[in-house]
């Protein structure tokens, strides 16, 4: 029988300690209580404490056991949806402001890493969408063009640009975005949890919520250990929403990423890989991203295994795309094997909502959560502070679970499973036709 891999994220070996948190064993008051120690939920009660108010964050896990402290560490700005189609959905009025606020997500990010003195190793220096077919390009310079339009440092990449700055001859052409850059995930999650205690909010971790009700005016939350009471709740769960509230749930589809890190690359090599550090996020049908780690690692992530305990057959497709990509790291190890649940919606927007009296929740950032779920939790804690919805700068949408939710999971495993079908017979089409000359 094939051995599973040893899975260890590869941010949870260079990430500086981050604050021991007590768990919750009595019951309390606060004003605000966040569920969720993630960045939604550590940004929101950042805020919140910095504007006096008694805050309370309640965490399933440790800080960083979920996807902010796996992730790629990509500060991507804006959502996926390319402005245009934004304002088209929504409305000029409210797509553009929508399009304006999530813009705002790198700028947050390293703001609060500056203002906090955050050691997460954050780098500014763009943050690249190469492009795999012409067809993609052709998009790419229409997004281009709607982001200059709005004032954004955009850049569109010709073939010999992209094999500059990223050192993968793979693709015809590209995007830059200035805006963009990387932080080392898990330092950033804890940080911002470092930051929440010295501004005077509370966090335990290792407490699950695990039940929500309404209790006179106030909501009682309960933990595994102990409860919270408070007049407002933010939840701020994303992929990982449980059936604490089983509507909110349904609003997402949990889909896995995966990703693996090589050893560090030969100092030769290394200058030839994205010499300038930025990270890239493809336009391959399953999206695949990558960059470099401080220790001179590649990084590379695309949608993972559902199994929960994966063998080399299962990542298999992960290393195959490095070599695709870079064939020049054909030999060197991979020593790293992590991932995590991204949280997918409907309409591939993320979502704030109301979901009752006094409870604000926040969710659905399609894979670039790093700059959007920072940004929603400035907006949650906005919203809890009282700036009425017309000043938010973002909608406030009602709860609408996807119906036949319990197939969607079945649908996105189809979905991964046949593009990587696709894949594989792409590889065999251009596999026989290099082959072709040869046969006569
Ligand atoms: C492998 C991977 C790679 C990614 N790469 C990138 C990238 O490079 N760039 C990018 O922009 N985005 C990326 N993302 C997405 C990004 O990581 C997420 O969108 C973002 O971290 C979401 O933050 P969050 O705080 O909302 O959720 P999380 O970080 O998942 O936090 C939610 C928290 O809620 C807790 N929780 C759940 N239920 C309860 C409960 N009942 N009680 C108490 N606590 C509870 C969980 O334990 C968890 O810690 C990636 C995601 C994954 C999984």
């Amino acid at each position: 029988m094939e051995s599973t891999l040893a899975l260890q994220s590869l941010w949870s070996v260079t990430a500086p300690a981050g604050p021991q948190c007590p768990s919750l064993t009595e019951a309390r008051r606060a004003q605000v209580i966040v569920i969720g120690g993630g960045y939604t939920g550590l940004v929101a009660a950042l805020h919140l404490a910095e504007a006096g108010r008694d805050v309370v964050v309640l965490e399933a896990a440790d800080i960083g056991a979920r996807a902010s402290g796996v992730n790629g560490g990509q500060v991507i700005p804006g959502v996926k949806l390319d402005p245009d189609v934004l304002e088209a959905m929504l409305g000029p009025y409210a797509g553009g402001r929508l399009v304006a606020t999530a813009a705002t997500g790198p700028d947050l990010v390293f703001d609060l890493i500056a203002r906090y003195g955050i050691h997460c190793e954050a780098r500014r220096v763009g943050w690249i969408q190469p492009a795999t077919t012409e067809s993609a390009l052709v998009q790419q310079a229409r997004r281009a063009e709607q982001w200059w339009r709005r004032g954004a440092q955009v850049e569109l990449l010709s073939r010999r640009e992209v094999l500059q700055l990223t050192g993968s001859a793979r693709y015809c052409g590209g995007l830059l975005d200035r805006r963009g850059g990387t932080v080392q995930p898990l330092a950033y999650v804890r940080g911002l949890a470092d930051a929440v205690l010295k501004s005077g909010g509370h966090i335990f971790t290792n407490s699950a919520a695990v039940r929500l009700a309404r209790m006179g005016g106030a909501w009682s939350v309960e933990t595994t250990g102990g409860s919270v009471t408070a007049p407002l709740v933010i939840i701020a769960t994303n992929a990982y929403t449980d059936t604490l509230n089983e509507e909110l749930r349904r609003t997402v589809v949990a889909v896995p990423s995966f990703q693996v890190a090589t050893a560090p690359i030969p100092a030769a090599l290394r200058s030839t890989i994205l010499p300038d550090g930025q990270a890239a996020s493809d336009t391959n049908q399953l999206l695949r991203y990558f960059r470099l780690d401080s220790s001179g690692r590649l990084v590379l992530g695309t949608r993972g295994t559902f199994t929960a305990a994966p063998t080399v057959r299962h990542v298999q497709h992960h290393y195959r795309a490095v070599h695709e990509i870079y064939p020049q790291l054909q030999g060197i190890a991979f020593e790293y094997h992590w991932g995590g649940l991204v949280a997918l919606t409907r309409d591939g927007l993320p979502h704030l909502h109301e979901v009752a009296p006094g409870m604000y929740a926040g969710l659905g950032y399609n894979g670039r959560g790093v700059a959007m779920a920072s940004v929603m939790g400035r907006l949650l804690a906005r919203r809890a502070l009282g700036v009425p919805v017309a000043e938010l700068g973002f909608p406030v949408s009602p709860v609408l679970p996807m119906p036949l939710h319990q197939l969607s999971g079945v649908g996105a495993r189809a979905t991964i499973q046949y593009l990587r079908l696709r894949e594989g017979m792409g590889r065999m089409r251009t596999q026989l036709r290099l082959r072709a000359p040869f046969k006569a």
